[in-house]
């Protein structure tokens, strides 16, 4: 049975995709999602998101909230583990998934994600086929793309990473909760990617 944290979740992704023309225009929420199981798996960025200061404020919006509610009943991903990445990443940086693999639902026309990051911490610089929108839910980040000026973004403002396109998040002195789809190429996870080869004589 699907836990009500996730239903009022999945409400609040909803209602947030109809408020929100950006969202709106990156995607429609989806019209096939079904419910699946979720097994709890508990990682530290869990307690960080349920222990930040910034998350338990009153006027935070009813997506922040539910998503907040529903950490620890989900299943907290760890895409990077075995990559190199290092410890303090893998100690910090927080994502479960709410439509698609592991998440309380599944869709085959978008993926949804929460993304935690406390401050001061680097998701380095990655790529991935899908097309993928954060959009900031509270706190901020600076946001790299390849081919782009960086850009540091607040609480309703949202960034578009194209296919394939490498990118990197940073926090500075605030944490960010962000919602994060896909669109596109839902079954391929992201990779770091590696920096250029050195050019050769
Ligand atoms: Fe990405």
């Amino acid at each position: 049975m699907t836990h009500p944290s996730f239903e009022t979740l999945l409400d609040a992704a909803r209602a947030a995709h109809g408020r929100h023309p950006a969202l709106h225009r990156f995607c429609a929420f989806p019209d096939d999602v079904t419910a699946t199981p979720v097994t709890p798996h508990h990682i530290p960025a869990a307690d960080l998101m349920a222990r930040d200061p910034l998350l338990q404020t009153p006027n935070l919006p009813p997506l922040a909230r539910a998503f907040v509610a529903a950490g620890p009943h989900a299943t907290w991903r760890e895409t990077y583990r075995n990559t190199g990445i290092g410890d303090d990443f893998l100690a910090r940086f927080g994502c479960y998934c709410l439509i698609g693999p592991g998440g309380a639902y599944q869709s085959a026309q978008m993926h949804a994600f929460v993304v935690y990051m406390p401050p001061g911490l680097c998701y380095p610089r990655h790529h991935h086929p899908g097309e993928e929108m954060y959009f900031v839910l509270a706190g901020s980040a600076e946001f790299h793309r390849d081919g782009a000026a960086p850009e540091i973004l607040s609480p309703g403002q949202g960034v578009i990473h194209a296919s394939n396109q490498p990118h990197a998040t940073e926090t500075l002195d605030r944490p960010l909760l962000a919602y994060v789809i896909w669109r596109s190429h839902l079954g391929t996870p992201p990779v770091l990617t590696m920096p250029a080869p050195p050019a050769r004589d």
